[in-house]
């Protein structure tokens, strides 16, 4: 039981903080930098654990961002619930086409290993990463057997309900509060949060986008923002973005965080600095 146990917990660190803290907070928002294997590494998490190629993921996120809950947005529940869960990803009310897609990521289009996951946005880039998932899973069963198989399959699907409840549950005024009047219908919702490794502090998120920590007080825990500490802590990340005084202030939160005093790091009350905040990173 206990390998089972401990597989289960590995798989779902490694697969869950590939979504949130590897294709969220570091490829769509760049909220701070890692190495370059380093990035790979965390990012193959969100691969493998289903979540499609990265230029894929982050065009779709970035186009949330910039029409969140209005015409355009590819997976508001205000298209329907079912839609916002899960139905966009086969049947999307938003295509992009690939020149959309080059001007959405330009920064992914400049990695090779990214551009050949793309697959020339053609529809394969599903069904490459689809085989990965199952080759990766193969390897998994015959190295270390069918128990830890199992763990590998629930850890990946709990990791991936994780954005899935972000995206529709995180956009439901029914749940949760909001902390910074934005333009759509994101919430920060707690049990939201406890699934998908503190992303449903998503009112937060949508006032400051390009802030690497989601969870902003005491009680708004969030194990991503832990991660990315901890990163910093070792010398992996660096230049890491967080509010301050309604600036970007890269280099003295990054020292701060290097000083384990993010007391630094003032949130701004009101939301004009949210507003500031929001264009800054859509810049
Ligand atoms: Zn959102
Ligand atoms: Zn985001």
């Amino acid at each position: 039981m206990a390998p089972f146990i401990a597989a289960l917990a590995i798989f779902y660190v490694y697969h869950a903080l590939g979504i949130t803290v590897g294709y969220h907070r570091l490829l769509s928002h760049r909220s701070f930098k890692v190495p370059k294997l380093v990035e790979y590494f965390i990012v193959s998490g969100a691969y493998l654990s289903l979540e499609g190629a990265p230029i894929f993921w982050v065009t779709t996120h970035r186009l949330h961002h910039k029409y969140s809950d209005h015409k355009g947005d590819p997976h508001s529940p205000l298209d329907g619930f079912f839609h916002s869960f899960v139905k966009w990803m086969w049947n999307p009310i938003v295509k992009i086409s690939d020149a959309e897609s080059r001007q959405l990521a330009p920064d992914l289009y400049k990695d090779p290993l990214y551009r050949f996951l793309h697959c020339k946005h053609s529809n394969l880039d599903g069904l490459l990463c689809l085989a990965c998932c199952i080759a990766y899973r193969a390897v998994i069963y015959f190295v270390f057997g069918p128990t830890i198989l199992l763990a590998n399959l629930i850890a990946s699907f709990f990791a991936f309900l994780g954005p899935l409840l972000v995206n529709s549950v995180g956009h439901l005024r029914q749940f949760g509060y909001e902390t910074y009047p934005c333009k759509d219908n994101s919430r920060n919702v707690w049990f939201v949060a406890m699934f998908s490794m503190g992303e449903g502090w998503h009112n937060n998120h949508h006032a400051f986008p390009f802030s690497a920590r989601h969870g902003l007080t005491r009680t708004e825990f969030d194990p991503s923002w832990l991660a990315i500490k901890l990163l910093n802590t070792v010398g992996l990340a660096k230049d890491i973005l967080l509010i301050g005084n309604g600036e970007c202030a890269r280099s003295r939160v990054s020292e701060a965080i290097s000083r384990n005093d993010v007391s630094e790091v003032t949130i701004p009350e009101d939301s004009k600095l949210s507003t500031e905040a929001t264009e800054l990173t859509r810049k």
